[in-house]
This record gives structure tokens, C-alpha cells and sequence, in this order.
């Protein structure tokens, strides 16, 4: 009998989810390899926390793939070889592959002249923990946080909560909260003023410097710290190999979750560009994980020789941490609209902190119970038939 080899690139949110119902749900000649760039898992939710110095659980991939039969590879993927079916790992190490899952997220879209060079990231645990160096050491001074979007309202609530002594800019685009209720965004803008974040929307940075931005239209912003988190992108790493990517370079998947160039690559999370009836999934943990989960159930599928089922999929909130005691959630419609209702204040600290801590706990019961991960909302009307 011959071994068919699945591997799965990216233990983060969706990877680890694919990971575990693969693992759990166990099959005769059939191989699990988990590749990710360092054996403590992510909470990527929680980097905000971490670029400012708080301490998160030490969370093991490794303990967790324990006794499932999975193999964890720490390393970086360096290349996907789509017609050798294999990768390498830090350009040294090959691995072939029959059927891969690729779940290496994405990245801050860092294209604006100047922010790959001077700009901070939350793109992983080392990138937050050289900012939350960079602003103990500052002592006093201006931190820039680019994008009204939530990571960059979490961040900034973040900093200008742990550190009083620094005076936060939030700049972008669009408001803050401009996709959240009448009510819970009046909530948002009272919560950053009462923290004293300096709020400039209708702006947009056109170049990062050493030592301010760069605005559309003239002038400029001082900062002596910028962090970026305007809008994401893929890494490259997707389009070098040869799959056909979206204009953010994630992979363009079918219903089923497989790449459309290359059917034997499944997508899933932040990497992928997933199709429903009212648009492309946007990155969230609460879509990512049942990606995750539902490629590796059309694997399965696949290899029992059975047609995979679409996947559907529909949004149930945006949970917003508003430093350590304040939050709101702006529960939605499936295509992500808000709806009336929303939380605010201590209810909203206690279930934003209750998904974000969800995911282990999740994963440990899916090794157990790999069934209790197939439930998610399937967004209804909204995503019933054609994509
Ligand atoms: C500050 C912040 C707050 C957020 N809050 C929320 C929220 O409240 N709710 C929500 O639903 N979503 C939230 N998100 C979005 C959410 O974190 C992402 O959508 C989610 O992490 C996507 O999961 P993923 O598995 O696709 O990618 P990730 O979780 O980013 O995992 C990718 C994994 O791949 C690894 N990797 C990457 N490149 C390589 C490589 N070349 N080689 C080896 N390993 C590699 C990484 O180390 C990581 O472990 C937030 C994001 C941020 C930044």
C-alpha cells in the first residue's frame, strides 16, 4: 500500500485547524506533516499584547500533535516546487508532498514607499516583541499607528494604554469603526478619545520616513515610532511558485477550497482568496479555522474517492479590544454588515477575551472529538448556491 503524504504549511489559526482533524481523524497510509516557523503556536490575535510587553500562555504545537501521528517540521518554507510536488525549508531541506494545505496567513501590505524600511509590523511574535522593545526604550515621543482598521484600533489602544507617556496618532483612510452601528462606533470614538488616541481619518500615508509619514496632499505627521497596519497582503511565496493568485497574493481557490491551477494545493485562512455568494472572505480567525477544517474534510472526501462539499461560510461578529478594560462587538449578518445589536464595555471585554481564547481549547477537544469542529455558521440565504 502506498502512502499518500499530506502536508500542511502554517500552524496558525486555519493550518492548526486542518492539522488536527486531519491528525484526529486518522487513516490507514496516510502521512501528516505540520511545517511552521517555530514551535510555539501564534495567537495573532493577541499580538497587540505582545508589542506591548504583556506575557501570553506558552502554547506548544508540537503537545498539542502529540499522540495524533502528525509530524512537526519547525522551519521556514522557502519554496513550493509545484511540479516536483515538493518544498524546501530553509533552503536546505526538501519535502514532497501528494496532497498540501497551504496556511501560511498573510503579511502587512507594506507597498507604500518607505514602511517595509521603517515601519513596524504584527506579522509575527518576533515583530511585536522588537516593537514593544523599541517603545520601552522610547520613554516619551510620538508612535503613528497606520490604519483605522481593527488591528491598527487594537494597537493603538493597546500602546496608548500601556504606555500613558506616549502620545498615539491612529491615521487612515476610513474611520474607525465606519463598518460598525450608529451606536457601537460612537462607542469606539469615545473609548479612543478617553485614552487619549489622537484620531486623523480621511488621511492616507503616501511615504514612510525615518522619523514621520508622509501624507497624501502634502504635509507630514512626526512619529518616532510607525507601526503598519494598513491593509494585508499574501506573501509572494504563493505567485513564485506558479498558482494562480488574487491582486493581494492569496490563492484563488474553488468551492472546495482547492487552488484553481493547482487542485492538489489547498488554501485556507489569511493565504487564501475564498469566493462566497456576497464576496471574498476577508482574513478573520473566525473564518480561517473552519477553512481549515473544511480542506481537510474535502481531503478526506477526496481520497475516499467522494466529490468534496462547497464550503460556506457566514460572519457572526467583529469583537474590537479597546486596550485591557474596555472592548466592543459589533455582531453582523453573514456578508459581514453590521447588525443592530452590539456589545460595549465589561460584557465586551469578557467575550472578545473568551474568543480569543478559544482557539486551543478548540484544537485539544477536535483531537478527541475531531466532529466538534465541524460547526460554524454556514451564512444561510447569504451563501446559498452559485459563488
Ligand atoms: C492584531 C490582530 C487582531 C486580530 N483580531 C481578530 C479577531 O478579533 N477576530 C478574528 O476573527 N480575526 C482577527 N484577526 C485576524 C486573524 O488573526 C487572522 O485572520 C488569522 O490569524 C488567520 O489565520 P491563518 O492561519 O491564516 O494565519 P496565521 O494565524 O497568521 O498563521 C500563519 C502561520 O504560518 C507561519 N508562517 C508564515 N510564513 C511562514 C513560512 N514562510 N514558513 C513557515 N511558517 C510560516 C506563521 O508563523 C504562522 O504560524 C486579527 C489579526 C491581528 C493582526
Amino acid at each position: 500500500m502506498t502512502t499518500h503524504r499530506i502536508l500542511i504549511l502554517g500552524a496558525g489559526y486555519a493550518g492548526m485547524a486542518a492539522a488536527i482533524q486531519l491528525a484526529a481523524r486518522r487513516r490507514e497510509g496516510v502521512e501528516v506533516t505540520v511545517v511552521n516557523a517555530r514551535e510555539r503556536f501564534t495567537e495573532r490575535l493577541r499580538l497587540p499584547m505582545t508589542a506591548t510587553g504583556q506575557q501570553l500562555a506558552d502554547l506548544r504545537i508540537p503537545d498539542l500533535l502529540d499522540g495524533t501521528g502528525a509530524r512537526f517540521v519547525p522551519g521556514w518554507v522557502t519554496a513550493v516546487d509545484l511540479g516536483a510536488s515538493t518544498v524546501r525549508i530553509d533552503d536546505e531541506r526538501v519535502l514532497p508532498y501528494d496532497t498540501l494545505v497551504y496556511a501560511l496567513g498573510g503579511v502587512a501590505d507594506t507597498t507604500v514607499p518607505g514602511a517595509a524600511d521603517h515601519a513596524h509590523t504584527l506579522d509575527s511574535a518576533e515583530d511585536a516583541e522588537l516593537l514593544a522593545g523599541r517603545l520601552t526604550r522610547l520613554g516619551g515621543g510620538t508612535v503613528v499607528v497606520a490604519g483605522t482598521g481593527p488591528t491598527g484600533i487594537e494597537a493603538a489602544a493597546e500602546i496608548a494604554e500601556q504606555h500613558p507617556e506616549l502620545d498615539v496618532v491612529l491615521l487612515g483612510r476610513g474611520e474607525p469603526g465606519a463598518a460598525m452601528n450608529r451606536k457601537a462606533k460612537a462607542y469606539l470614538d469615545a473609548a479612543l478619545h478617553r485614552l487619549g488616541v489622537e484620531v486623523r481619518s480621511g488621511t492616507e500615508v503616501v511615504k514612510v520616513l525615518p522619523d514621520a509619514v508622509e501624507l497624501a496632499g502634502g504635509g507630514t505627521v512626526p512619529a518616532d515610532v510607525v507601526l503598519w497596519a494598513a491593509g494585508t497582503r499574501a506573501a509572494p511565496l504563493a505567485a513564485a511558485a506558479g498558482l494562480t493568485v488574487d491582486d493581494r497574493g492569496r490563492i484563488v481557490t474553488d468551492a472546495a477550497l482547492r487552488s484553481v491551477s493547482h487542485p492538489d494545493v489547498y488554501a485556507v485562512g489569511d493565504a487564501a482568496a475564498i469566493g462566497q455568494r456576497y464576496g471574498v472572505l476577508h482574513g478573520t480567525c473566525q473564518s480561517g479555522m473552519p477553512t481549515g477544517v473544511h480542506a481537510a474534510l474535502s481531503i478526506l472526501r477526496a481520497l475516499d474517492g467522494k466529490e468534496p462539499k462547497p464550503f460556506r461560510f457566514g460572519y457572526y461578529h467583529t469583537p474590537v479590544s479597546l486596550g485591557r478594560h474596555d472592548a466592543v462587538v459589533q455582531f453582523t449578518h453573514p456578508d459581514d454588515s453590521p447588525r443592530r445589536i452590539h456589545l460595549t464595555g465589561r460584557f465586551a471585554v469578557r467575550y472578545k477575551e473568551t474568543v480569543t481564547a478559544s482557539p486551543w481549547p478548540t484544537y485539544g477537544r477536535m483531537k478527541k472529538m475531531p466532529a466538534s469542529g465541524a460547526f460554524w455558521p454556514r451564512g444561510g440565504r447569504f451563501t446559498r448556491g452559485a459563488r
